[in-house]
């Protein structure tokens, strides 16, 4: 979107409060990204209210998704855009500057079915080193529990040259990560009737020119092929680290779930990958508190965390969505229990990451530098393959060469931790 706007000749101010238009982005996933959804438009409605803004476009999943209630519930929103709208929003933008006429303009195709290229890397919001790449939209799968196929349709890829020539610019513009992601990247290409794309489209990344890290998240436990484990394996810009939701691990769970097929996959996934790649770092995410987890199979879960030994796990509790398969199903655990079940969860997996963390001393590693911290001279934040943007924790560098910039490769030793972070030393390169 804010390419569309610059290309049609808007500028993107640099604070709300400079901007004659409000763009807000909603998501409506689950409640809790809807409560912040909300939040934001009534905002930007109280300041539109005091003459802050001459507009308020309101787009993405939210009006997708409830745009009867949103209308009703936001009078003063000037329009309303669905996903397969969104690179009509400069359009929008100079027909709400040019006309007085009824309000609100109304632009939500009913089943978004469109994917939105980009061939140039435009505008990047990420800061730091990376950059992600969107490589492509909606969901071809149907967990019980989920409703992004409702929100955003049918599974639907970007084309192999567009994703390449955005990666070729980015990397020229000095982005030295790649953070390839979708709802489900392992399903790349299979709508265009294509075999093992995500491999010809690592390949393909891994051979363009620079000095950068190419990443994979979401890949569906179903789709992590010891084909696509060789394949990582053997590209050199291509990371040894690979983040695989696997929501559960108890058959009976993943079946209500709507992944009982998946449990194969699941189980067999930290010694497939660990045996083609030893080195590989493995994230993954779990759901308890859905109906049917009762204590035998939570502590199928919890036994299955504590040998599998992943390096990063988030849990997230169950919630119930209207029109999904998983709200009606019934033996769902109390608040209470799916929140104990959680806490445990994490306990089991912070003494894992201790034992990582303190297993990793006086090793050394490579570390992107992302941000100088400013408090201490020459004291850096960085990322080393273990760490993907914005989930994993960081590397606290020290001891960094005065001339280093955002983007440099440094070579270090690890010498602490705290927290989720690691703290290391730069060593010179012959060390
Ligand atoms: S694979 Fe992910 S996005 Fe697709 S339906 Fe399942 S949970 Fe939702």
């Amino acid at each position: 979107m804010a390419d569309c706007l610059l290309a049609a000749g808007f500028e993107l101010a640099q604070h709300n409060e400079k901007a004659d238009i409000l763009v807000v982005n909603t998501c409506s996933f689950i409640a809790s990204a809807r409560k912040e959804s909300d939040a934001a438009i009534r905002e930007a409605c109280a300041m539109k209210k005091k003459g802050l803004y001459l507009a308020v476009i309101v787009t993405g999943c939210l009006p997708q998704r409830y745009f009867d209630r949103i209308q009703r519930q936001y009078p003063n929103v000037d329009a309303f855009l669905g996903i397969d709208a969104l690179d009509r929003v400069a359009s929008t933008a100079r027909r709400l500057i040019s006309t007085e006429k009824a309000r609100p303009l109304v632009d939500i195709p009913p089943k978004p079915d469109r994917i939105i290229e980009r061939h140039v890397a435009g505008v990047v919001f990420s800061t730091g080193a990376y950059a992600y790449l969107k490589i492509a939209d909606g969901c071809k799968r149907r967990c019980a529990f989920c409703t992004i196929p409702q929100i955003r349709g049918p599974h639907r890829s970007r084309s192999h040259s567009s994703l390449l020539s955005e990666a070729e610019e980015l990397i020229n513009r000095g982005f030295r990560e790649l953070t390839l992601v979708s709802q489900d990247v392992t399903s790349f290409g299979h709508d265009r009737g294509e075999v093992h794309a995500l491999e010809k489209l690592l390949r393909s990344l891994d051979s363009l020119d620079g000095d950068f890290w190419v990443r994979v998240m979401y890949a569906h436990p179903g789709g992590v092929t010891t084909r696509l484990l060789e394949t990582m394996a053997s590209l050199k810009h291509v990371v040894r680290y690979l983040d695989v939701p696997i929501q559960h691990a108890d058959a009976k769970v993943l079946a209500r779930m709507g992944r009982g097929n998946t449990f194969k996959d699941v189980v067999s996934l930290p010694d497939r990958a660990r045996q083609v790649m030893p080195d590989i770092v493995l994230r993954t995410t779990c759901l308890v508190g859905h109906p049917g987890e009762d204590k035998r199979a939570f502590n199928t879960l919890l036994e299955f965390v504590t040998a599998a030994r992943f390096d990063h796990l988030g849990v997230f509790v169950y919630s119930p969505e209207e029109g999904t398969l998983s709200a009606s199903q019934p033996d769902r655990p109390r608040a209470e229990i799916a929140a104990e079940r959680r806490n445990q969860l994490l306990a089991v997996q912070t003494r894992i990451m201790r034992e990582k963390q303190q297993a990793l001393l006086n090793s050394k590693g490579v570390v992107l530098l992302e941000r100088q911290e400013k408090r201490r001279r020459w004291t850096w934040m960085g990322r080393s393959y273990r760490e993907a943007p914005e989930v994993d924790g960081a590397v606290l560098v020290n001891n960094v060469d005065k001339v280093a910039h955002i983007g440099d490769f440094v070579k270090v030793r690890y010498t602490g931790f705290k927290g989720c972070d690691m703290i290391a030393q730069a060593i010179d390169k012959g060390d």
